[in-house]
């Protein structure tokens, strides 16, 4: 992060990660709901009230809901929503594929169409106020990312993990296909580095290389965007601008 430049990540762990990464670097990380053997949040909602108070628990996701067989709009997700809404804490939904023979190794339920971005339209039609975005934009049901980020103006979608793990030009087809239908300021950066941390200077480099990007669509992406999403101060933007 510091060799990149790297000012704030939206990370996803178990609750005693994010501590111990927030306590080797101070405000550098936002912790993200984690999701238990059962695929459904390590905590309660009342929990997480309570984590989101004591700063440590700034975003509802990753909700790997697919890889356990869990729809977007699952009632036992429901009471998560309404908090996420309540306190304004960004809900951060998986959504399009997940690897290669997962069914058949670590994700027995995974189903490829519970990754489809509209199945979490019931969740946006009931929480107005909810902050939402897609990660992996919903790739590869770009329409449907599409359809939603149009009729649902604050919805956002990440490109993390499509950087690095798409052939470059399916990347920039699907890039190009979320720029054309108007939503360059509604695209934030990601990397989805999970195992492998050289995953952040790839997706950065990718990204950086985009040939019909220009340097202020690519600043809005890797940064502006985000800021206006995750409703930065004025004075962390200009801690982040002072780096
Ligand atoms: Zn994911």
């Amino acid at each position: 992060m510091d060799r990149y430049n790297i000012v704030l990540a939206v990370v996803s762990g178990p609750e005693i990660a994010i501590r111990t990464w927030q306590e080797n670097a101070p405000g550098r990380f936002i912790g993200g709901v984690f999701l238990g053997d059962e695929g459904l949040p390590e905590h309660s909602p009342n929990q997480l009230t309570g984590l989101v108070e004591d700063g440590v628990m700034g975003a509802f996701g990753e909700l790997g809901l697919q890889y356990y067989g869990i729809e977007p709009d699952d009632p036992r997700m429901h009471e998560y929503y309404e908090t996420a809404e309540r306190l304004g804490i960004p809900v951060a939904l998986h959504t399009g594929l997940g690897p290669p023979r997962g069914p058949h190794t670590f994700a027995p339920e995974f189903r490829t169409t519970l990754g489809r971005p509209s199945l979490f339209e019931p969740v946006l039609v009931r929480h107005p106020n909810l902050k939402a975005y897609l990660m992996h934009a919903g790739w590869p049901y770009i329409s449907e990312t599409i359809a939603l980020m149009y009729v649902y103006p604050d919805l956002y979608a990440d490109v993390g993990v499509l950087s690095w793990a798409l052939p470059r030009e399916a990347f920039h087809e699907a890039l190009r296909s979320l720029i054309n239908a108007g939503f360059g300021d509604r695209l934030l950066f990601g990397t989805d580095q999970m195992f492998w941390p050289g995953a952040i200077g790839l997706a950065i480099e990718t990204l950086e290389n985009v040939p019909f990007l220009s340097d202020e669509q690519k600043r809005d992406i890797f940064y502006n965007n985000a800021a206006r999403f995750l409703q930065l101060s004025e004075e962390e933007i200009a801690r982040h601008h002072g780096k």
